[in-house]
């Protein structure tokens, strides 16, 4: 998962600084690195690092990168690792000089083959990103190949497989594409004349965006000087190699990623939440003195179970809002070292309760183990957990970094082994007949990493896998 962002102005010279804001509202999208590539009309200057936005981006910083159009990116690392050259967006040098500038979110399920391909063509790489990929073929195709840009953006669709949600900058054009299921979000709208991108609504609305909407699956959209933006007709390439496919947008971006404000998917995240609580409650005989989120991602989500239910809500725990995100940490030290840093329970606020405490999910399990002991440890007479999505039993293929299937808890211990493993009371997770229920439109969705049923088995990974074999 990343967030990506862009801006493009016809009168206001200060795209980047659009972009950095939009940025800002979607750093829970991405803490590693982030970058802006900017075009002045001649070419495109670039500036990235390694750091949160506020970090990266100082008023010099911005100075530099003066011009009226602008693309974004804050990262998480899936596909290499936490490392400079792997941050986004690319700069693809060309004889004229850097006029082309791609940022994505997504992962490529067949990047090996992909590439392979460009390198025995001649297309050299700096890194092993995704992003570089995409910016790598449409360039290749444009440049060697003599494809309009629109073109070999739709050859991309027919190649390469997975998830990506793009923004592509040239000295003087805009390009906004996503990959033909809509695993990750991508929404666009108008600010006076200049047209705006983000992941996430909530990042529009920082800029006062009005006329927002989704950028449609396999759709490719133009912005030009002129401020227009339009989808181009010349789509026949698409529709030979892909017939119209169902959306298979990424259910966890509700559950999890997506910040509560942001209108994604056709669903306010926050509704979603509180649905989830809501169902989780509804099957659910104890009744406790108190529930409480692990904040922040299930604050909602606990908020629906204590009101469908008529209980106390309240906050026991408090986060360190500057520690970052546990589950997007690189590696299991550091993920250990920010759970110990980003909770601390309410002095005497447990002491003698029975708690539910709800969260989003469970991956490994290591996180909310300790959060009960915690809980325990601060008072508690009983915790019992309750979890707002199946249980997590096979990893993510398209840009959200879960770890392999013998990481994840839920596939190596029944739901009662897990219960014991975190020290629960009692464990009950949502059931996905009920996450369905949860969303308006439930065929649209992906729900591989609970089922199994990927919507690309036979490109994932190097040794061909099917849905056979993935389905327990
Ligand atoms: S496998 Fe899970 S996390 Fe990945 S896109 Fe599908 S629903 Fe989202």
């Amino acid at each position: 998962m990343c967030g990506i962002a862009a801006y493009f102005s016809r009168t206001d010279k200060n795209a980047a600084r659009q972009v950095m804001l939009a940025l800002y509202s979607q750093q829970h999208r991405g803490q590693e690195s982030a970058g802006i590539a900017a075009s002045n009309g001649d070419f495109i200057r670039l500036h990235k690092q390694m750091g949160y936005v506020k970090e990266v981006f100082s008023e010099a910083v911005l100075d530099q990168l003066a011009g009226m159009s602008a693309i974004g990116h804050v990262r998480y690392p899936t596909r290499g690792s936490a490392v400079l050259p792997n941050a986004q967006p690319y700069i693809i040098e060309t004889l004229n000089g850097p006029i082309y500038a791609i940022a994505s979110n997504g992962d490529i399920v067949n990047y090996e083959e992909v590439a392979l391909d460009l390198k025995s063509r001649g297309v050299h790489f700096t890194s092993k990103n995704d992003g570089e990929l995409l910016g790598r073929f449409i360039v290749y195709h444009h440049e060697r190949e003599g494809l309009q840009i629109p073109e070999a953006i739709q050859l991309l669709m027919r190649r390469i497989r997975g998830a990506y949600s793009a923004v592509f900058l040239t000295r003087n054009q805009l390009y906004i594409f996503r990959d033909i299921h809509g695993f990750r979000p991508l929404i666009i709208g108008r600010v006076g004349p200049d047209i705006a991108v983000a992941s996430e609504s909530c990042a529009l609305d920082i800029l006062h965006a009005e006329d927002q909407r989704e950028v449609p699956p396999g759709q490719i959209v133009v912005v030009t000087e002129n401020n227009s933006y339009e989808i181009p007709q010349t789509d026949f390439l698409f529709k030979e190699a892909m017939p119209a496919q169902q959306p298979h947008h990424c259910i966890f971006e509700l559950i999890y990623f997506a910040r509560p404000d942001s209108f994604e998917f056709n669903e306010y995240v926050y509704n979603v939440r509180q649905k989830i609580g809501a169902c989780l409650a509804d099957y659910d005989s104890f009744s406790p003195d108190v529930v409480i989120p692990v904040p922040d991602s299930a604050n909602f989500i606990a908020l629906g179970y204590a009101q469908h239910k008529g209980v106390p809500f309240n906050f026991g725990l408090i986060r360190n809002h500057y520690v970052g995100r546990t589950f997007i940490k690189p590696d299991q030290y550091m993920r250990d070292e920010s759970v110990r840093q980003k909770f601390n329970p309410l002095k005497d606020f447990f002491t003698g309760k029975r708690v539910v405490v709800v969260d989003d999910s469970i991956v490994r399990g290591t996180t909310i183990r300790k959060i009960i002991r915690m809980i325990k440890r601060a008072g508690a007479k009983e915790v019992h957990l309750r979890i707002g999505s199946p249980p997590v039993k096979f990893s993510c293929y398209y840009g959200i970094d879960t770890p392999t299937r013998e990481e994840l808890i839920a596939n190596n211990m029944t739901i009662e082994q897990i219960r014991e493993y975190v020290g629960a009371d009692s464990l009950k997770y949502l059931s996905l007949e009920d996450l369905r229920k949860c969303v308006s439109a439930p065929e649209r969705f992906c729900y591989a990493c609970f089922d199994g049923h990927y919507p690309e088995p036979k490109f994932l990974g190097t040794k061909p896998v099917t849905v056979e074999e993935n389905v327990e």
